[in-house]
């Protein structure tokens, strides 16, 4: 039987708590991790409904995008709604688990979703973060390299986009001088040794040094295994915000916001003036976007969809790309079908549901 821990551990795999805003707070934010999963309940949001749902449905896991607490909590006791529903999770014994700019910010998560629901090709992070990879030198006799090389492909390094053993060697000498302490794999004590070694780079995502590093150490066959780590300011293509990508004929800007409405089930779409150009490639964002309409308009994009823009920054589009604003709750409800799935195809076993609890804190008259 799966634990909560199993699930969420899972979940990091996919989108790891490294990459969520300073701001954030995902996580598992209620329950015990070693609890036994009897069930998961997929959100957009954790609202007291939702909760309520959860105990109908026998779930004792809610996984949500939106963590129910962002900020510190001084008190609990049931004054507002996030006292409200945190008080009602752990009354029964449920565990909510967030997963949020975490989600955002990898490029299988919240805005691939968007972008396959708009039917896009070609797609990339539209803002790359960088900061977030790392580069490690060792030095590998000779006849060892492979087999530590492979240790630390397995720990998750030497990864570059769909490129997988990445890595670079040159053929060289090592030298050292045991002490009379040491239990040298290669020469004796006392006596400077000269060994055939290559150098070997490769680079990981920060997040993972305690496990490559980890791996080189108990693969290396030395006693004492030398290494540099060096962090990178290069970009990876993996991980930012928002996404961009191209449909796969133009479209008039008409038939495009017919086409959104269509994929994202809308009713209402705020968009700026037309400027009567065709529309191929798009920038989009869950949730509230509009820091990166520079970014999407560098790209190239000739829409931008999003929500949460405010009305002086609706000017900015200047009639250079159109901006879509579909709404919060619309632009990221598809993410509980995403979860769901991501779920539900790793733990078959596990009774897995779409909440059914339309969370919208906004209504249209
Ligand atoms: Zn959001």
């Amino acid at each position: 039987m799966a634990k909560i821990k199993d699930i969420t551990d899972f979940l990091e795999q996919i989108a790891p708590r490294a990459y969520q805003e300073g701001y954030d707070n995902a996580g598992l934010l209620t329950g015990d991790p070693k609890m036994e999963v009897k069930g998961v309940l997929c959100t957009l949001d954790c609202t007291e409904l939702v909760v309520d749902e959860a105990v109908t449905k026998q779930c004792n896991l809610i996984v949500a995008h939106h963590p129910i607490v962002f900020k510190g909590l001084k008190q609990l006791n049931g004054k507002n709604y996030v006292e409200c529903t945190i008080i009602k999770a752990i009354k029964n014994d449920i565990a909510i688990y967030a997963i949020h700019t975490n989600l955002d910010n990898v490029h299988t998560g919240v805005n691939r979703k968007i972008a396959d629901c708009l039917g896009l090709n070609n797609l990339r992070v539209l803002a790359p973060k960088a900061d977030t990879l790392t580069k490690l030198e060792t030095f590998i006799p000779t006849q060892h390299t492979d087999e530590v090389l492979n240790a630390m492909h397995g720990a998750g390094a030497g990864h570059i986009g769909n490129y997988s053993h990445c890595s670079f060697r040159i053929l060289g000498t090592g030298t050292f001088k045991p002490n009379d302490k040491a239990n040298p794999t290669i020469g004796q004590q006392n006596q400077q040794e000269f060994v055939e070694e290559n150098k070997v780079e490769l680079i990981f995502p920060s997040h993972l040094q305690a496990q490559v590093v980890g791996a080189l150490q108990k693969a290396h066959p030395y006693e004492e295994v030398a290494y540099y780590l060096q962090p990178l300011k290069n970009t990876n293509q993996e991980v930012g915000a928002g996404m961009i990508g191209d449909l796969e004929q133009p479209m008039s800007e008409q038939d495009f916001l017919a086409h959104v409405k269509k994929s994202m089930q809308l009713n209402t779409i705020k968009y700026t003036p037309l400027s009567h150009k065709p529309i191929q490639r798009v920038a989009v964002c869950g949730g509230a976007g509009s820091f990166l309409l520079g970014t999407a308009m560098a790209a190239g994009a000739q829409a931008f969809v999003t929500s949460d823009f405010k009305y002086h920054e609706f000017f900015d589009a200047e009639e250079k790309i159109m901006i879509a604003d579909i709404g919060h709750y619309e632009s990221e409800v598809f993410t509980k079908e995403l979860l769901g799935a991501f779920i539900s195809e790793n733990f078959a076993n596990i009774a897995t549901y779409l909440s059914e609890v339309n969370t919208n804190p906004v209504k249209y008259f």
